[in-house]
């Protein structure tokens, strides 16, 4: 007697072997049997005939943080299959913290993963936060160690040299987080104090995870050019002697898919241990404030907005916009943290100037005030064609990066990118197999990450399973309309429980959630577990 059988599907294994016909029977949250199970009876059954049954999808790199801990279903999410997370990408995420830098980091990320000051409860370590969401949510969550959480721990914010004695704190803090079952430690070049830390730094700091295992996940210093970036982080790598995962890794400005693939190929992959992930659009999505000069948030974000009051500040942002070219009616406001400035959701740059009356410069830094640096921008710029050569590479795994924000102009890819990746990248622009297809978003990002017993159909293995139709399934967001649900999914489920239905979120009986904190088998100490 099975707790869950899903009868006459055509399962998809995450492996990339072709697809074959069977039943799965489950009990608890364990895949029992896998075969021809008409025999057998069980207290729930789904029938999926003419359905692929795959692995849930697990979505190495998402702004997820905040909203798992604030609600225990983030439905646009689940809805694609994802049925786990791993979390803290960029370098910058709420743990570990102290008193002083919690507020700092809510502050700074409100525009990106959306917590509030009210909602912070006393966590520190990255231990305790993810202990928050162990069965608090319906996906399982895993985490890297985020890069300038530590910086900011060991040296205060600011662009002070790390010295001998921070850069111990900094490689502790690393071994513990490697102890609590991180996938290996996250960086975000651009992003809040990390623009200040050498690749002499990262070197050193980095090479503990020769020792503790774990991948280096970087968001690369995308403001060197792209392959300047690339050089330095298959440099940090090969340096410190650990793996290189390139978080979104796409072609940008003038140069090819070719360029960048070549480049992995002839060169990366000669050198270190190298994946990477993509979203499958083009177009990308960053907070307006990333392009406030970086001596801004030298004293920490929540002094930031001070400073915006220098009249010297102002001229200096409008000078750097000009020079930096941006097309501003090629980029979007997607979100604002006032409901004033909700009317301007949707507006180009350009457009908003024009409504304010105000050049530019001026028009933004005034809304960077008036919003207290948190707005959130799309880039419309840019053919979704130009990044199906990297989705199709066999390195490439799916990360969807994700920021959600009620009823705002988010990027689609936050409702679209695992449906689109399964349905148009396979039928339509035939990127890869849809075995293939899913191995990418399963199997091979367990693996990378360490995730074990899951992304995969096999007798023992997590039941975290999507059920779909090959033939329809589709994102339906677009830039216009992001906030679409996908169509063609009819299942989605956790640790054997049914999270999703057609779309719906299910209830779940009892006090405990499925989605649990999974422990990466990349740290030393947690291999044999
Ligand atoms: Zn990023």
């Amino acid at each position: 007697m099975f707790d869950l059988m899903i009868r006459g599907g055509e399962v998809v294994d995450g492996t990339g072997r072709p697809r074959f016909r069977a039943d799965l029977g489950i009990v608890d949250s364990v895949i029992q049997a896998v075969g021809h199970l008409a025999e057998a009876s069980a207290a729930r059954t789904i029938s999926a005939d003419n359905r692929v049954v795959c692995p849930g999808l697990i979505d190495v790199h998402n702004h997820s943080d905040g909203w798992m801990l604030r609600s225990p279903h983030q439905l646009h999410k689940t809805a694609q299959g994802f049925t786990t997370e791993v979390l803290m990408a960029d370098g910058i995420s709420y743990a570990p913290v102290d008193a002083q830098t919690a507020p700092q980091w809510i502050a700074y990320l409100r525009s990106l993963n959306g917590l509030r000051f009210d909602e912070y409860r006393g966590w520190e370590s990255l231990e305790d936060y993810m202990q928050l969401l162990d069965r608090k949510n319906v996906q399982n969550s895993a985490f890297h160690i985020p890069y300038a959480n530590l910086r900011t721990l060991a040296c205060g914010f600011g662009r002070q040299r790390v010295d001998d004695f921070q850069m111990r704190q900094i490689r502790y803090e690393i071994q513990k987080g490697m102890d609590a079952g991180a996938v290996g430690v996250s960086t975000g070049m651009d992003y809040l104090d990390q623009w200040y830390a050498s690749t002499d730094e990262l070197v050193a700091a980095l090479s503990v995870l020769k020792k503790t295992g774990g991948v280096y996940a970087t968001h690369m210093r995308y403001k060197t050019g792209l392959m300047a970036a690339l050089q330095e982080a298959v440099e940090i790598c090969r340096r410190a002697e650990i793996p290189l995962h390139i978080s979104h890794l796409k072609p940008l400005g003038e140069i090819q898919p070719d360029e960048v693939l070549s480049f992995i190929d002839d060169v990366a992959r000669r050198q270190v241990d190298v994946t990477f992930d993509v979203y499958p659009y083009q177009p990308g999505s960053t907070m307006l404030n990333s392009l406030l000069p970086y001596d801004v948030w030298d004293d920490g974000a929540l002094a930031a907005l001070g400073h915006l009051g220098r009249t010297e500040l102002r001229e200096r942002f409008s000078r750097s916009l000009a020079c930096q070219r941006l097309p501003l009616d090629q980029i979007k406001i997607a979100w604002t943290l006032s409901k004033d400035n909700r009317i301007h959701q949707g507006k180009t740059l350009a457009q908003y100037a024009q409504d304010v009356g105000k050049p530019a410069g001026d028009a933004l830094f005034d809304l960077l005030q008036e919003e207290r640096l948190s707005v959130l921008l799309v880039f419309l710029e840019g053919d979704d064609r130009k990044v199906f050569p990297i989705v199709q590479h066999e390195l490439c795994l799916l990360g969807s990066d994700a920021i959600y924000f009620e009823d705002a102009a988010t990027h689609p890819r936050a409702f679209g990118s695992g449906p689109r990746w399964l349905g148009p990248c396979v039928r339509d622009h035939r990127l890869f197999t849809l075995e293939e297809a899913v191995r990418k978003a399963t199997s091979a990002s367990a693996k990378r990450f360490g995730l074990s017993e899951r992304g995969v159909i096999r007798e023992g293995a997590v039941a975290d399973l999507m059920i779909f139709d090959p033939a329809t399934i589709a994102d339906r967001a677009t830039f216009d309309a992001p906030q679409q649900l996908p169509i063609g999914i009819e299942a989605v489920i956790t640790g054997g429980q049914v999270i999703v239905e057609h779309n719906q979120p299910q209830e779940i009986g009892g006090d405990l959630l499925p989605g649990c904190f999974l422990r990466s088998s990349n740290s030393a100490r947690h291999v044999a577990q």
